[in-house]
């Protein structure tokens, strides 16, 4: 199926699982080299992350330890803008090697709140495992990213974990949003 609709927006196929898989495979062996003769501990970020993870770790071979976090954010009383809270970061980073997983780093504000709580910790060292990355849009620069799985056009994305209004997370394939094309004059 090469578009879905899912309420009042149409998607088509932009990733599909196989590329995904075969991509991942080769992180995991990036990884196996770069992290051998250590223990990482893999944080995946949650919602998204969820099957990128799943996956990611089957092919991680070395010894680890996997933990997940939620991000969550809504704008407070004060005019001070977003703030967010994480749940569920492991309290044990201090001399470890911590391995951030996410599904998708857009202006980079997410990663960059989860970067500062975990170096609160004291980490050994802290990189950063993102599947999806949309350069164009990004607002704050993120030293930790080590590993992209793929570089995306700004646009909206769905499926394999990504969700639209809570909706297309459980799709295997990635799906982009379709642009109506605006008729010449
Ligand atoms: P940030 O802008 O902070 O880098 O991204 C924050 C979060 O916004 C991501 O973790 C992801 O949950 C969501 N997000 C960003 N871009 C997209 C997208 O294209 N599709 C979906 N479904 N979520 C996105």
């Amino acid at each position: 199926m090469n578009t879905i609709q899912i309420e009042d927006k149409t998607f088509e196929i932009l990733l599909e699982n196989d590329n995904i898989s075969k991509r991942t495979r080769l992180i995991g062996i990036q990884i196996n080299v770069d992290y051998e003769n250590r223990c990482p501990i893999f944080i995946g970020v949650l919602n998204g992350s969820f099957l990128f993870m799943a996956d990611l770790l089957r092919e991680i071979e070395i010894p680890c330890e996997i933990g997940f976090i939620q991000v969550s954010s809504y704008t407070g009383a004060e005019s001070s803008g977003k703030i967010r809270e994480t749940f569920g970061l492991p309290k044990n980073l201090h001399n470890r090697d911590v391995i951030i997983v996410e599904d998708i780093v857009d202006t980079g504000y997410t990663l960059n709140y989860v970067v500062g709580e975990v170096i609160k910790q004291a980490p050994a060292s802290i990189s950063v495992c993102t599947l999806l990355f949309k350069p164009a849009a990004l607002k704050k620069p993120i030293e930790e990213l080590e590993y992209v799985g793929f570089e995306i056009e700004n646009e909206f994305v769905v499926g394999y974990g990504l969700d639209y209004n809570g909706l297309g997370r459980n799709l295997k394939d990635i799906y982009r949003e379709k642009t109506v094309a605006t008729p010449l004059p």
